[in-house]
């Protein structure tokens, strides 16, 4: 069986939208399915409608979180309630081209153990977001060593890597980056993202731009060796300064001068500044050690309607 994990936040209007199109997909092509609805704490009619999908269908089960986690947190949750030999992780609107999920079935089916659909084309993103991404994943890359380039979170993955990713006990995780850490032997295939039909998107520029940042962080300690490159160059600067102030002072080069001030003070900010960042840096690696240290859930569910065996639903 192939399971279908699907987070959904205030995803409504695309519940249904979503749960016709997968399962008519998996039907035609003869397929044995479920689909896992994961309710990121949405605050509209989300969950009625899987609720009521459930109830109808029972190869449709759901889950709901007593708040909004996150989508990393939703798809962790989903991963773990899959029952299925094999899990294909799919955004609730569309905008993976659920068509795909046959190919890679057929993938699956001939040895491999990640099928990863990665994007040919980014679809419609400003200008400002393509550079923040293109940056972001230049950095995983150089500092992590995993290529993400045009990766998604539209991947299926083997029982085998689903069990992988559930031992671990991390809280603050980048699914896209930890399907990759772990390796397996992994095909790719490409696809071009459409446009969302229905709703609009559902993270803010500040929800990403803390993504972003707890990822890096949480593959690479790269910024904090940044630290000490710079830290190493101004003790190389600060000689050569030393040396000339110091000739200065006696008077090698002509006249003993009080000059300098303005490098004094230039000295100061570049160097205030650089503490400060240093600073910066090591206290957020601390506060990631706090959370990951507190072993709070990284979610929490609030109902779920998960099928006993023999079809019975129990809500
Ligand atoms: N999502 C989620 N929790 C969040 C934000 C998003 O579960 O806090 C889900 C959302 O319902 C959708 C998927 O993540 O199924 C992708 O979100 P969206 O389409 O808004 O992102 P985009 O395609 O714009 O990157
Ligand atoms: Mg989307």
């Amino acid at each position: 069986m192939l399971s279908v994990v699907i987070p959904a936040y205030n995803e409504g209007e695309n519940i249904n939208i979503a749960s016709d199109t997968i399962s008519r997909i998996f039907e035609s092509a003869g397929i044995e399915f479920e689909l896992v609805f994961s309710d990121d704490g949405s605050r509209d009619n989300t969950w009625e409608f899987i609720s009521k999908r459930a109830a109808a269908d029972s190869r449709i089960r759901g889950l709901r979180f007593s708040r909004n986690f996150g989508k990393e947190a939703a798809i962790f949750a989903g991963l773990e309630k899959a029952q299925g030999d094999c899990v294909v992780v799919i955004d609730c609107d569309l905008q993976h081209p659920p068509e795909l999920m046959v190919e890679m079935y057929e993938r699956w089916k001939n040895g491999a153990e990640v099928v990863e659909a990665r994007k040919s084309s980014r679809g419609r993103e400003s200008p400002i977001y393509k550079t923040f991404a293109k940056t972001f994943y230049k950095l995983m890359k150089s500092s992590s060593g995993l290529n993400l380039d045009g990766a998604s979170d539209y991947k299926l993955m083997d029982r085998k890597v689903i069990d992988a990713i559930n031992g671990m006990k991390e809280r603050l995780t980048f699914f896209r980056a930890l399907s990759a850490w772990v390796g397996f032997k992994t095909e790719v295939v490409e696809f071009e993202v459409r446009p969302r039909e229905h709703g609009t998107t559902k993270w803010s520029f500040r929800k990403l731009f803390k993504f972003a940042l707890s990822s890096v962080t949480g593959f690479t300690s790269f910024p904090m060796h940044l630290m000490t490159v710079s830290g190493i160059i101004f003790a190389v600067l600060s000689l050569v300064m030393g040396v000339q102030t110091v000739l200065k002072f006696f008077g090698v080069f002509g006249e003993p001068a009080a000059e300098g001030f303005s490098t004094v003070i230039l000295l100061l900010l570049i160097i205030g500044s650089l503490l400060m960042l240093g600073l910066g840096i090591i206290g957020y690696y601390l506060s990631k050690i706090y959370e990951e240290i507190k072993f709070r859930p990284r979610y929490i569910i609030n109902e779920e309607i998960s099928i006993k065996k023999e079809g019975s639903v129990n809500p």
